[in-house]
């Protein structure tokens, strides 16, 4: 089965996407075993997992917000997300089976991410700028990548799920000492307010300009 046939297949099956205080969201997921690389099995699940993340609207899922704690997530950023976020290039659907990354120099970035098991809320992370991923797609071969700003940021949140981490155990602190978390609908406010007033500044800070 090919990435398209993934992507846009007949009948998937929507899985329900667990929200935070289910157990499987902070364990340490286990590797895929090698033997399942490349099966109809495997293939099936990222069918459905991506059916979920498409109905969603998300760009990335990682298989414990399903309730498999196995170390597999998938990606999907849409053509015109560049013009929302700094540095981010629109990538097709991304398999991603048990990765590892590196960092590659020490520069971190804030941003604004959001997590389907986290309804409602938003809050600003420091990622690596810019790091180098290995791991493997469906069909077992090794991937290997590249990838920065929004696209290294998407990877490692989902990596994290990976670990039991979620982005409300890195937000970044304003200055008075606060954890940077926001409902959803003030922060469409802030944020719509500040493109406004043209306060470049803030927004390069939140990783939202260039
Ligand atoms: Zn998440």
């Amino acid at each position: 089965m090919d990435l398209n046939a993934i992507w846009s297949g007949a009948n998937p099956t929507g899985y329900e996407v667990v929200n935070i205080g289910e157990p499987v969201l902070r364990e340490r997921a286990a590797p895929v075993p090698e033997e399942a690389l490349g099966t109809l099995e495997l293939a099936v699940f990222l069918q459905n997992m991506a059916h979920t993340l498409r109905e969603s609207r998300g760009v990335g899922l990682a298989a414990p917000q399903v309730g498999v704690a196995r170390r597999v997530f998938i990606t999907h950023l849409p053509e015109g997300i560049e013009g929302r976020y700094v540095r981010c290039s629109p990538s097709p659907l991304q398999v991603w089976i048990n990765p590892t990354w590196e960092a590659l120099h020490e520069e971190e970035l804030g941003g604004m991410e959001g997590c389907l098991s986290i309804p409602h809320y938003t809050g600003r992370v420091l990622r690596p700028a810019r790091i180098r991923v290995k791991g493997f797609d469906h069909h077992g071969d090794e991937v290997e990548q590249t990838l920065d700003g929004r696209n290294a940021r998407v990877f490692l949140h989902e990596w994290d799920h990976l670990e039991g981490i979620l982005y409300l155990d890195r937000l970044a602190l304003t200055p008075q000492g606060h954890p940077e978390l926001y409902h959803k609908a003030s922060w469409a406010q802030i944020e719509a307010e500040r493109r406004a007033d043209g306060d470049d500044a803030w927004l390069i800070v939140r990783g939202l300009l260039p």
